[in-house]
């Protein structure tokens, strides 16, 4: 899906590497490839995961909390980050998984009692077919799509999924700092992920974003504070914005993991820039995995780590004083 070819060559528009790949050749995620001038996915049968989590765990707190998402990957990535908890899978080089059809997943996720499907673990951009034939299947079915991505689709790409895509979480990495992005994840240009993000809000997907900070190498507090700003103006004060801790992994080894003094210098910093809920990952047990009423201050949700404890909202309303929360939740 999403490529033109011209003159033998693919030009693939899926992702915003926009690679123009000559036959016999893979694009950058080395997962579709030009196959005398028609480009082939290589991964659409090549399932690596596919179990439930608990929605918190993408992380997404404010779409259908609560709720359990069948989550679904293959081999590959169009990054390539240094720091990937998931390096084994989202950097293989060989196309290892088993074949597991659209229908038969989405049967999986309702015989494990999910409520939704969940593209994860890698990036789901890159095994878009397998993500958008299950997606139509689901929603017939009645559960919910979310995407967990880098935000590196291209336009054409959202809106190709959008009437079937409920949710995304995008996931930056230390703060959208460009030098960043280039030396530790080989993106040389980070504007697209706020274009998809823009297009996202416009085709009325839920929005939630993370933001991952690596002490040392990717804490960058005006490049933050810049990004905070970005979210209130362009998606809104009431946008969850997720700061997470970084934990040692794949390359980045000789880096300890994130301290919490850091990750709360942060959510001062992003409430400060008058964002309202800002959440902390990867430490569970942090008073701030907890839903608060922007307007009286009450605890609304509480968490566990990836564990909802107790939904207090009704219907989306603050039990306390009746405030409409940027909550969906889903029956
Ligand atoms: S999806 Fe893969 S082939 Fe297509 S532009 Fe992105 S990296 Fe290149
Ligand atoms: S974008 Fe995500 S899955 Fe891909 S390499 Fe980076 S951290 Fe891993």
């Amino acid at each position: 899906m999403l490529y033109k070819s011209v003159n033998g060559e693919a030009h693939c528009y899926l992702c915003s590497r926009y690679c123009k790949i000559p036959s016999g050749k893979l694009g950058f995620c080395r997962v579709r490839e030009n196959l005398n001038g028609k480009l082939y996915t290589l991964v659409y049968d090549k399932v690596v995961s596919a179990n439930p989590d608990p929605i918190q765990k993408k992380p997404l707190f404010h779409f259908a909390p609560g709720s359990m998402a069948f989550s679904i990957a293959t081999p590959g990535c169009n990054f390539r980050c240094d720091f990937c908890c998931n390096w084994v899978i989202s950097q293989s080089r060989s196309i290892i998984g088993e074949s597991i059809p659209p229908e038969q997943l989405v049967q999986m996720a309702i015989d494990s009692g999910c409520q939704g499907m969940s593209y994860t673990y890698t990036e789901p951009t890159i095994f878009f077919e397998l993500a958008y034939d299950t997606a139509k299947i689901a929603q017939q079915r009645g559960l919910y799509n979310m995407f967990v991505t880098n935000g590196y689709m291209t336009v054409e790409a959202v809106e190709t999924i959008a009437p079937y895509l409920n949710a995304v979480t995008v996931d930056f990495k230390g703060s959208g700092n460009p030098d960043f992005y280039r030396k530790h994840c080989q993106v040389y240009d980070v504007n697209p992920i706020f274009k998809t993000l823009e297009a996202c809000k416009e085709k009325k997907i839920f929005i939630e974003i993370t933001n991952l900070i690596i002490p040392e190498i990717g804490d960058f507090k005006d490049d933050f504070k810049k990004l905070c700003r970005w979210i209130v103006e362009k998606l809104g004060e009431e946008t969850p914005l997720h700061v997470l801790a970084f934990h040692p992994n794949y390359k980045i080894t000789d880096i300890s993991a994130t301290p919490v003094k850091l990750i709360d210098e942060s959510i001062k910093i992003a409430e400060n820039e008058g964002l309202k809920h800002v959440y902390a990952g990867n430490i569970p047990g942090h008073r701030n995995e907890n839903t608060y009423c922007p307007r009286c201050g009450n605890m609304v949700i509480e968490r566990y780590s990836i564990f909802l404890r107790e939904n207090k909202l009704k219907n989306g309303l603050c039990p306390f004083c009746g405030y409409k929360l940027n909550v969906i939740e889903w029956s």
